[in-house]
C-alpha cells in the first residue's frame, strides 16, 4: 500500500495538517473544495494513500479507482449537479496540466463546461 508522502500537499491535507474544506469522506478517499475554483462546483477526490496518478492507482490498487468515480458521483450528487451535467477530471503527468502529484479526480459542475479539453 503507498504511504503517505510528507511533501505531498494532499497528504497533508489528508493527515490534517494543511487546512482544507473536506466535502464527503470515507475510509479510502477524501473530497475536498478546490482552493482555486474553475467552476462554480469544484470538488478535489483523491485517494487517502499516496499514488501519483491515477496510472499508478490502476497498477497498484485498480478497484480503488472505482471507488474514487464512485466518490466523484456522490459529490456532484450531493453539490446538486447530476442531473445539469458535470465533467470529471483525471489530469495525468506534465502534458496532462498535473501539477500535484497525488492521483486526484476534478469534480467540475455549476457552469456550461467547454466543449473542448484544454
Ligand atoms: P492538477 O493541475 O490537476 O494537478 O490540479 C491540482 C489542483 O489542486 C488545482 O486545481 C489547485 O487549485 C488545487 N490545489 C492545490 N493546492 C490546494 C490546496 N491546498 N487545497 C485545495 N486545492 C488545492
Amino acid at each position: 500500500m503507498a504511504q503517505r508522502s510528507s511533501d505531498c500537499v494532499f497528504c497533508g491535507i489528508v493527515a490534517g495538517t494543511i487546512p482544507s474544506t473536506q466535502v464527503r469522506e470515507t475510509d479510502r478517499t477524501l473530497a475536498f473544495r478546490d482552493v482555486s475554483p474553475q467552476a462554480p462546483v469544484h470538488v478535489l477526490v483523491v485517494p487517502k494513500d499516496h499514488y501519483a496518478d491515477v496510472a499508478e492507482v490502476v497498477a497498484a490498487a485498480p478497484h480503488l479507482l472505482r471507488l474514487l468515480l464512485e466518490e466523484c458521483v456522490a459529490v456532484a450528487r450531493d453539490e446538486g449537479i447530476a442531473d445539469d451535467g458535470y465533467r470529471i477530471a483525471l489530469n495525468t503527468g506534465e502534458q496532462g496540466g498535473q501539477a500535484v502529484a497525488h492521483c486526484h479526480a476534478h469534480v467540475l459542475g455549476g457552469r456550461q463546461m467547454a466543449g473542448q479539453l484544454g
